[in-house]
């Protein structure tokens, strides 16, 4: 969500007469979209602000900010770690970044921060410009914020309540997009499953996110749709059945699981049990039998035993994930948890880290060793990091594909030959004479 906040903001500051520069010795305004999930992201954004502030000599006109969750959560705080600050922006305000430079550069040096935390309705609809160009992948905003109270997380605070777009701005957004080159659009929302739920009814028992998937299904040019972060709470048979009947919606999902306790989910505040976790599992590998499926889990809760940590193992074997985001617990200030002891020690946690992470590896490498041999439909996005004239993609389960071929295949799906696999990449040929 910040990548596509920062790409918005890009797009909004090009639009009043600013230009993005490929190197930061040569910026006149430097801004820093923070993440404040984790304390190791707050750490690093510091320390590169203050890095920053600390050379200015070299560049006094230079103006720095901070904008995003960790912004709006430590707000003018900050400038006792960070004196010399130019602006603190809330998640709420970042579209008027640009008039907030234009005032910045228009004053005397005051040496005062322009500080913007206020919460302002209507704000999730301005998350909606993109850079302009051909891109095959876009991201795009459908919701911000979220009503719910996981005890572990600040996000509620950091981005407010629940808001929608309409779904039409959405379409006519992805439209854009397809027009302009784009063959893969991203959904991104806290809860995408909670999408239009108060505004938008049910209709023919499909949900309001059901509905608007359908909706950017219909968009021609529009090969593939995603999505991230559905909630298990949220997560119908009509969602299932839509990875079945929605040709274009990519057979891969992200369903955040945190823990396998019940007892740990209940006091983290996840409104469902490991049981009901692992029947949605079923109901999606019913609908489509090799989705791929991801999560997120949290090692070191507080009060987290070794037979809750069991139960979490247990379920990673269950379930098979082809692939795992997992955390070891932090602390967050201004998270419902704010206060209570984190008392599992850190080698504790970095054991039980590992051991998920080995689960997860032994799972997701063979997955990847079963694609070895078949033939996968690959969106081309760009040039590989490494190796000269080589390319890289995702097939439908967004397995990350390598393979050699020219700049020309850049936002095409082509087939290519999977001839071998690690834990993350496949590697393999492009399968000539391309289908017409
Ligand atoms: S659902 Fe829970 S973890 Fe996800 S953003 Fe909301 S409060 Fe945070």
């Amino acid at each position: 969500m910040n990548e596509r906040d920062s790409e918005a903001l890009a797009a909004l500051l090009a639009l009043s007469g600013y230009e993005v520069v490929e190197d930061e010795a040569a910026a006149d305004v430097i801004l820093l979209n923070t993440c404040a999930v984790r304390e190791a992201a707050e750490v690093k954004a510091i320390g590169k602000a203050r890095h920053l502030l600390e050379h200015r000599e070299e560049t006094p006109q230079l103006k720095v900010g901070i904008l995003g969750c960790m912004a709006q959560n430590r707000g003018r705080g900050l400038l006792k770690n960070l004196p010399g600050l130019d602006l603190i922006v809330g998640t709420q305000q970042i579209h008027h970044i640009p008039e907030m430079l234009d005032q910045l550069f228009a004053q005397r040096d005051t040496g005062k921060a322009l500080v913007e935390l206020s919460s302002e309705e209507g704000s999730q609809n301005a998350i909606s410009r993109h850079t302009p160009g051909k891109k095959p992948c876009a991201f795009v905003s459908i919701m911000q914020g979220c009503n719910m109270r996981c005890a572990y997380c600040i996000v509620p605070k950091t981005r407010g309540r629940e808001r929608c777009r309409p779904l039409a701005d959405i379409v006519a957004e992805c439209r854009a997009l397809a027009a302009s080159g784009t063959r893969e659009v991203t959904l991104l929302g806290q809860i995408v499953t909670s999408y239009g739920r108060r505004e938008m009814p049910v209709v023919g028992g499909k949900s309001p996110f059901v509905q608007l998937l359908e909706a950017v299904a219909a968009i021609a040019g529009i090969e593939r749709i995603r999505f991230t972060s559905p909630h298990p709470r949220g997560f119908r048979r009509d969602l299932a059945e839509a990875f079945r009947d929605i040709p274009k919606l990519m057979p891969a999902v992200h369903l955040p699981v945190q823990s396998g306790s019940d007892r740990i989910l209940k006091a983290m505040n996840r409104p469902y049990t490991a049981e009901k976790y692992l029947e949605i599992v079923a109901m999606l590998r019913d609908a489509v039998p090799d989705i791929c499926i991801s999560t997120d889990a949290i090692v070191g809760f507080p009060g987290e035993t070794e037979e809750d940590f069991r139960a979490t193992a247990e379920l990673f074997e269950a379930v098979r994930f082809d692939m795992a985001y997992v955390f070891k617990y932090s602390p967050r200030p201004g998270s419902p948890l704010d206060a209570a002891a984190d008392d599992v020690p850190e080698a504790v946690k970095e054991t039980r880290c590992n051991a998920l992470l080995d689960i997860m590896g032994r799972h997701s490498l063979a997955r990847n060793q079963s694609y070895v041999g078949k033939v996968e439909k690959v969106l081309v996005e760009g040039p590989a990091r490494r190796g000269e004239g080589r390319l890289m993609g995702h097939n439908p389960g967004a397995r990350k594909v390598v393979f050699s071929g020219g700049a020309d295949l850049v936002g095409k799906i082509v087939p290519v030959r999977i001839d071998s696999a690690t834990v993350t990449t496949l590697e393999g040929s492009l399968q000539l004479p391309l289908p017409s």
